[in-house]
């Protein structure tokens, strides 16, 4: 089965819009086993629409297209499937009562434009968006199939999600293709050539299932596939391969799939009943954001100080004055003091403090750009490292947040 992706929208030929809808259902349709011998971008464009749907519609059997659904007169993908099956576009009162409720949902007024949005050719069934207005669009014929989702990302894979993979999945079980399925293995702590080096045997004697190693934001990944005749099966040989992976590598896996290192650390704050408060200096805020990032971090997180300035350090944290004379607000003493004064102020069970020069300027031959030190107080032991990172100031902030949370997740093992 060859499947095809087009984005439909001026705004990505011209590069306002990052295209990452098509990267996404790449990976999915990868995760399902599905060829993608095609990927293309088109304008809003009717008549260049219709032709590059004409040509995938005649060399690939699953057309998945993104964009183009709004109300506006620049969103044609309903006109221009209409046009690639010869059939009218007609009224459909159940997809307007659809579009009419979100708007009531979200207690908006409905502009007239968005009649448009109920339009669908004769032969297109409609796909419920709950997450928007624009409900996407489905048509089967002689063994072909086309999807059109709306753009907005969030909406794309909604509808992917709830119509497009379950639909495939059965198409593929039914047609007899064998079920593929994976899991990633998510580690910290370790690079990437001395984690594929720890498993190169496994790597070079893959068969079924087959191990990949890949570098991940901040942490590396390996992705055990299984191709097999029922999912079952698919769990039985991926669990045996984890277990080999776990023998060699356990120490650094901190998660599987889809987990995220905050949810983990969220787990382990919630195991022991320990609260959490963080000092930021440098990250000015990230770390905090990625604890909130989890629902029920609330249980856990006390919250935190983005002390910025060398005066709420001393003032709010009681990081002593000396300390910042003596060895400077970058250095191992202020980031185990702010760590201290956190946990002590809010009287959290676990503290964190960090400290760096996120650049591109500041940096001193003994303390260059790019250093951080970062910090984690517990009630029996307070630890420091530092790190030097290499990378712009955004770069850096994140790996600092990541050192950071990878410190705290090791200490709370
Ligand atoms: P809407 O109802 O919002 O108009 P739509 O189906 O018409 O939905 P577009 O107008 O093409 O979709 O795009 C809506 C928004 O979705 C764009 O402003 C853009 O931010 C985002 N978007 C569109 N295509 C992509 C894409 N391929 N990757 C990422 N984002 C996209
Ligand atoms: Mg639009």
């Amino acid at each position: 089965m060859n499947a095809e992706i087009i984005c439909i929208g001026t705004e990505l030929l011209l590069g306002h819009t990052v295209d990452t809808n098509s990267a996404y259902l790449a990976r999915e349709l990868a995760e399902l086993g599905i060829n993608l011998f095609h990927k293309s971008t088109v304008g809003d464009n009717l008549n260049r629409i219709v032709s590059l749907l004409r040509q995938a519609w005649n060399r690939s059997d699953v057309l998945i297209l993104s964009g183009g659904l709004g109300p506006t007169q620049d969103d044609l993908t309903r006109e221009a499937v209409a046009e690639l099956l010869g059939e009218p576009l007609e009224f459909r009162e159940e997809a307007w009562e659809e579009i009419l409720s979100y708007f009531r949902k979200t207690g908006r007024s409905l502009p007239e434009s968005n009649r448009r949005q109920a339009m669908f050719p004769a032969s297109a069934r409609m796909l419920s968006n709950r997450l928007g207005t624009a409900p996407g669009l489905f048509v089967e014929c002689n063994g072909k199939y086309l999807f059109a989702f709306p753009g907005v990302p969030r909406e794309l894979i909604g509808l992917w999600e709830e119509h497009g993979r379950p639909f495939l999945k059965r198409l593929l079980s039914e047609t007899g293709h064998p079920v593929l399925t994976s899991k990633m293995i998510r580690m910290i702590g370790i690079g990437e050539s001395a984690m594929e080096e720890r498993v190169m045997d496994l790597i070079q004697n893959q068969t079924n299932p087959t191990i990949a190693p890949y570098v991940g934001k901040g942490d590396v990944l390996l992705r055990i596939t299984a191709r097999g005749n029922s999912e079952a099966e698919n769990h039985r040989r991926i669990d045996e391969m984890y277990h080999r992976v776990q023998e060699r590598l356990g120490e650094y896996i901190y998660g599987t799939d889809e987990e995220t290192l905050e949810e983990v650390i969220g787990r382990q704050l919630t195991a022991k009943g320990w609260t959490l408060a963080t000092a930021e200096s440098c990250t000015g805020g990230l770390i905090g954001h990625r604890l909130t990032l989890v629902p029920g971090s609330s249980a856990y997180y006390l919250g935190g100080v983005v002390s910025y300035s060398n005066r709420l350090k001393t003032d709010l944290l009681q990081v002593p004055e000396s300390i910042l004379q003596e060895y400077g607000a970058v250095s191992e003493e202020t980031a185990r003091a702010m760590a201290e004064g956190v946990r002590l102020i809010t009287g959290a069970d676990v503290g964190i403090g960090v400290t760096g020069i996120a650049g591109p300027d500041g940096g001193t031959e003994m303390k260059p750009v790019g250093l951080v030190y970062y910090s984690v107080a517990l009630s029996d032991k307070t630890v420091v490292e530092h790190r030097i990172f290499p990378y712009d100031r955004s770069g850096n902030k994140e790996a600092a947040a990541q050192a950071v949370l990878t410190l705290l997740w090791k200490m709370l093992r």
